[in-house]
């Protein structure tokens, strides 16, 4: 099998497996005073501080949940009007709640604008936020939240940030990057599918839950706790952080590698999806004239190689991506797009290979 869908899921890091055996065997609630139920609860904690310290936060600012479409699906609860980027996650998008933007910063400008010519009352604020990724899932792009952030800050607006794609392959700082709350999901680094967290400012006060329960973490996520993969978040997540670097060039190394070898190649005509200069190293979207991504990963999918494609199903409909549609790429190319995402097993000799076999599919397709 060769994967390249790592932006979908990662497989399990064998040291988080034999972790989480290990503390399975420790079953305690760690809402019960006695000792197996305290050292349950000691575990959780230090979890919390891994986790906080991969991003810049405090321990009391980070809570455990099922993965990022929750953590999402709770920050947008956080004010009554939530307004977003047109790339966002479905979880973001698909909330009925948000209002997309198709350019949040100029929406925002306009807005500064409406304040200071007190059109609007200044209060709008403290029912608006604003939900900007940091690194978008289809295309790896990084957005320079910098300047959304400052607009934000200046006008208390609260500035939620869905890191999923982000932690492990870029540095993250909620204090310094002016993030009030921040969404992360274990299984993009290495960690099983249905835990995450969500950074939520201390400042921020009251927090709204998505899901009520008997007083767990801090009665802001009720359920009783998964100990072991929350301690697998713990260690994941420092692991992550850790290895940025020498993973950035690993990625970067194979996908010169791969773009490299697809440039051989004559008489096929396809565009790069990944901004060059702004997206992090591992997602890398092409797309190729007038054929169907899907159909191209499915021809691959019978060789055991694995690469993944922004569009949606529909009703026996492939509906390209939200994100290709706001990125305005030409109609030609937009459903012939597929997503190649590197993983740390990941080899010098599988992408050229895929090169290969790309290639090869490509030409029963045109
Ligand atoms: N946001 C982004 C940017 C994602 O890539 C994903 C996962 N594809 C999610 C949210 C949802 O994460 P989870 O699977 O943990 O719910």
């Amino acid at each position: 099998m060769n994967y390249f869908d790592n932006a979908s899921t990662t497989p399990v890091d064998e040291k988080i497996q034999n972790l989480i055996f290990e503390t399975m065997k420790k079953f305690g609630n760690p809402s019960n005073n006695y000792l197996i139920g305290k050292e349950a609860k000691r575990m959780i904690e230090k979890a919390r501080e891994q986790v906080a310290s991969a991003i810049g936060a405090e321990p009391n600012e980070i809570y455990f949940t099922s993965g990022a479409s929750e953590s999402n699906s709770m920050a947008i609860l956080q004010r009554e009007h939530c307004w977003c980027s047109p790339y966002e996650h479905h979880s973001i998008i698909y909330n009925k709640r948000v209002e997309i933007k198709t350019n949040l910063e100029e929406s925002l400008l306009l807005l500064k604008k409406d304040y200071e010519n007190k059109k609007i009352a200044n209060d709008y604020s403290n029912n608006l936020m604003v939900s900007q990724m940091l690194v978008n899932n289809e295309t790896g792009e990084i957005f320079n939240i910098k300047s959304i952030a400052e607009l934000c800050d200046k006008m208390g607006i609260l500035l939620h940030s869905d890191a999923t794609q982000s932690i492990g392959k870029i540095r993250v700082n909620v204090k310094e990057e002016k993030i009030k709350i921040l969404s992360l999901s274990g299984h993009k680094f290495y960690v099983p599918k249905g835990i995450g967290a969500i950074f939520i400012d201390k400042n921020i006060n009251p927090i709204i839950p998505l899901i009520y329960g008997g007083g767990q973490e801090r009665k802001v996520r009720g359920g009783t706790e998964n100990v072991p993969y929350i301690v697998a978040l713990g260690e994941g997540i420092t692991q992550a952080v850790a290895d940025i670097d020498k993973n950035y060039y690993h990625y970067l190394n194979l996908k010169n590698i791969f773009l490299k070898k697809l440039k051989t190649y004559k008489n096929i005509d396809w565009i790069n999806n990944s901004p060059d200069n702004s997206s992090i190293p591992s997602i890398l979207n092409i797309s190729f004239k007038n054929i169907e991504g899907e159909i191209l990963a499915s021809l691959l999918n019978d060789e055991k190689i694995y690469v993944g494609t922004g569009s949606a199903c529909s009703t026996g409909n492939f509906e390209p991506s939200h994100v290709l549609k706001a990125m305005k790429v030409p109609d030609d190319y937009i459903s012939g797009a597929i997503r190649i995402s590197f993983g740390k097993e990941n080899t010098e000799e599988e992408v050229i290979q895929l090169a290969e076999k790309i290639f090869e599919k490509y030409k029963l397709l045109i």
